[in-house]
């Protein structure tokens, strides 16, 4: 490729998703198209920020499994599993916040992740016996927490009850 020719816009991007090709080699080397991608990119992270705040449902699933597949000292693993355990309780906890008919479909997700999520459930476990050893007290405390905040949100479900399309 000419390297004083432009390539075309949808070509280039096309390429950056792809992370290689002549196109994207000619964007390191020139100013108008390498404006182009970091404007293409701040678009892109602001979609990002405004399509949802919280983190995809997945990637607590995919987090246990990079835990499980590294073997990392034992008080990393303690710090990651209370990491996990804190990020969704407080997602949850702001999902509830944030709609009660959530709750509905927050425990339809659940269930479907502890069904399908088997290494998902294994991590937890795991992640919930290192923290059981060392930090029993703590957990305890989290789960009680955890405990009434299900609770109230149930009792808030019956409260508002299904909507005719949930229903
Ligand atoms: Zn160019």
């Amino acid at each position: 490729m000419n390297p004083h020719l432009c390539p075309d816009l949808e070509v280039l991007f096309t390429e950056l998703e792809a992370g290689e090709g002549p196109a994207l080699d000619h964007a390191a080397e020139c100013a108008a198209c390498a404006a182009v991608l970091e404007e293409h990119r701040l678009m892109e992270q602001d979609l990002y920020r405004l399509a949802d705040p919280l983190p995809p449902p997945t990637l607590v699933a995919s987090v246990m499994a990079r835990v499980s597949a590294e073997p990392v000292p034992r008080r990393r693993e303690v710090w990651s599993g209370l990491a996990i355990l804190l990020t969704s309780m407080l997602g949850g906890l702001g999902y509830l916040v944030m709609s009660d008919q959530a709750l509905g479909r927050l425990g339809t997700g659940l269930a479907s992740v502890l069904v399908q999520g088997r290494p998902f459930v294994e991590g937890v476990l795991s992640g919930a016996h290192a923290l059981w050893s060392t930090a029993g007290l703590t957990v305890a405390c989290s789960l009680a927490f955890l405990l009434l905040t299900s609770l109230y949100g149930l009792k808030r479900l019956v409260g508002t009850g299904p909507t005719p399309s949930e229903a």
